[in-house]
């Protein structure tokens, strides 16, 4: 059964190091968790090892725990909802997580209701295109003559949860952090060209439980803010609260209000940038320092106006 509206809550993992492995509070472990325990099977997103995002299917917690992290591309799914037909017909509780177009497409494709489902879905920015994300990692490649060995999209582990900082490890032990693919992924000239028509940008979402980084925290629970990550969670309707209410002894938890909780995924899709097209012109015919320089924040205007900017918030605080 649908609600109106969504429960809404602040969650954080009782679990410290399970919520520093998450890009939140760490709930989808805790969901996820409870369904291993009960014999069932997790679907959900991970990093292959060239960096492509990809959806498998897990039964142990060491495959999940690979789907932890936000992977700022978009998934691949392959065949998997077919997989996933195959062990819903088993009768495995199965737990499917993605984007809510994924969860949509899901149930397109299965076409009736399964007890034995539940879903989870993310609050969606948009997904990048995966040639930029391509073109960024070879370009630091080249420029750090190694090849990268590790991706961290939001270091949370360095730079703290409020922070949006993605960090690149190379097989020369060099480490790079930096706002690059952020920008361009903020600028969002590089999203799909369906998250600017998305039609799940509301507080109604397809999933039974909604999944997100809980922006406005410093209202709607201040006291969960350690800047170690708080999930906000929607609870969509009665499998959801069923669920929710079976993983509630392992998170610390606080119902809140959605009018404390809005963020713009939840009101309306990105407008389609003006200057789009000019930008997938100059990334057909320029290189991408170009495309660093003009969009992604590598200019060396932008880096003096991000420079003295500090400068000023430092000289402030005295
Ligand atoms: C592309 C993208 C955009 C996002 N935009 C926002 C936003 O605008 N606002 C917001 O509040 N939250 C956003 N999130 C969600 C947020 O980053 C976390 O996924 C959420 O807070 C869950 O937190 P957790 O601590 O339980 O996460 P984790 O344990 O880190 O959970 C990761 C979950 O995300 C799924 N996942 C990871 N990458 C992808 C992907 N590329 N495609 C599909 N599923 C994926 C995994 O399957 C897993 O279920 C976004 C996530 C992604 C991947
Ligand atoms: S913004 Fe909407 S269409 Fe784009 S990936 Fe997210 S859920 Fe799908």
């Amino acid at each position: 059964m649908d609600w109106g509206q969504p429960k809404v809550y602040a969650v954080r993992h009782k679990d410290e190091e399970t919520r520093a492995a998450s890009r939140s509070g760490g709930i989808f472990t805790a969901v996820s968790d409870w369904v291993l325990s009960n014999g069932g099977v997790v679907y959900g997103c991970v990093l292959t090892e060239d960096f492509s995002a990809v959806h498998i299917r897990a039964d142990s917690a060491d495959d999940r725990n690979s789907m932890r992290g936000s992977k700022y591309i978009q998934s691949r799914l392959g065949d998997i909802f077919g997989s996933v037909k195959i062990d819903l017909l088993e009768k495995r509780t199965v737990l499917f997580t993605g984007t809510s177009c994924q969860i949509a497409g899901l149930k397109g494709f299965l076409g009736r209701n399964y007890e034995n489902l539940i879903c989870v879905d993310i609050i969606c920015h948009g997904v990048p295109s995966i040639r930029v994300w391509r073109a960024y990692l070879e370009w630091q490649e080249a420029r750090s003559g190694a090849l990268v060995n590790c991706v961290d999209f939001r270091n949370k582990r360095d730079f703290g949860w409020h922070e949006h900082i993605e960090t690149l490890t190379f097989d020369n032990g060099k480490k790079v952090s930096g706002i690059i693919f952020k920008e361009l992924f903020y600028g969002h000239m590089i999203l799909r060209p369906s998250c600017y028509v998305c039609p799940f940008k509301s507080t109604t979402h397809p999933g039974d439980i909604t999944i997100g980084d809980y922006w406005g925290i410093e209202k709607a629970a201040p006291e969960f803010d350690d800047n170690n990550g708080v999930s906000l969670v929607l609870i969509n309707n009665g499998v959801g609260e069923y669920v929710f209410n079976a993983i509630k002894s392992e998170v610390n938890w606080k119902e809140t209000r959605m009018e404390d909780s809005m963020q713009m995924p939840l009101r309306e899709p990105f407008p389609k940038p003006v200057g789009r097209e000019r930008f997938w012109d100059d990334f057909s015919n320029k290189g991408f320092g170009y495309i660093a320089r003009k969009y992604g924040g590598n200019g060396i205007i932008t880096k003096l106006r991000r420079r003295l900017g500090k400068i000023k918030r430092t000289l402030g605080k005295r």
